[in-house]
């Protein structure tokens, strides 16, 4: 996605550990006009998967995926992070290990809003290792519900995530992908 693309080449800033900092466009300030068509291509990606909802983490997931649930006209939900809960009897909860924060955080979704039989697509803005978007696949998969594709924003391909995902058997369509971040310096795939 090439205006994706340019605003990682204008505006990401490349930390220690293969972390990409976006917090001007996607992670702290968000560009809606960015964020819409981000929507509109996975819609675009993803219009022929038959999708009842679609399912994201916060808190970045959020203006990525209430655009695209927006164009593919159907209601968005994102899970929640938590440290320890209490209450677990209505909802879904899945643990899930954060590649930046270094910490495990229990994930929940509450039972209403997944029915067996729905066709989940699931958005988020990053995939690095693949936690985040597993975490969230067994949570529509204890609901009796399908995965019906995996939508990123920005795949750092350098990491297993993608990989992963694909043996799993799920679709995973990302809108960028970074081959390397080595030497400061962002490396598309597909490029040298
Ligand atoms: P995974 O669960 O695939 O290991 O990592 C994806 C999650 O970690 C995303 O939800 C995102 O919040 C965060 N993440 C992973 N890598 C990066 C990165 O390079 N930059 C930012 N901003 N977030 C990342």
């Amino acid at each position: 996605m090439k205006l994706l693309k340019q605003k990682v080449i204008n505006e990401g800033i490349v930390l220690a550990k293969g972390v990409l900092k976006v917090d001007s466009f996607l992670n702290h300030q968000m560009d809606p006009f960015l964020m819409r068509e981000i929507g509109r291509e996975f819609k675009a990606l993803f219009a022929e998967e038959k999708i009842t909802k679609v399912l994201t983490i916060e808190s970045s997931g959020i203006a990525p995926g209430i655009m695209t649930a927006l164009e593919l006209e159907v209601p968005l939900i994102f899970a929640r992070k938590q440290k320890s809960l209490t209450l677990t009897e209505d909802i879904y909860v899945e643990k899930v290990y954060s590649f930046t924060k270094r910490e495990t955080n229990e994930i929940t979704v509450s039972k209403k809003f997944i029915a067996p039989g729905e066709r989940v697509l699931i958005v988020d803005d990053f995939l690095a290792n693949g936690e985040a978007a597993f975490g969230l696949a067994r949570i529509v998969e204890q609901a009796g519900a399908a995965v019906a594709g995996i939508g990123i924003v920005i795949e750092k391909s350098f990491q297993p995530g993608r990989d992963l995902l694909l043996k799993a058997g799920y679709r995973v369509e990302s809108l960028v992908r970074i081959a390397s971040l080595e030497d400061e310096r962002v490396v598309f795939v597909g490029e040298v």
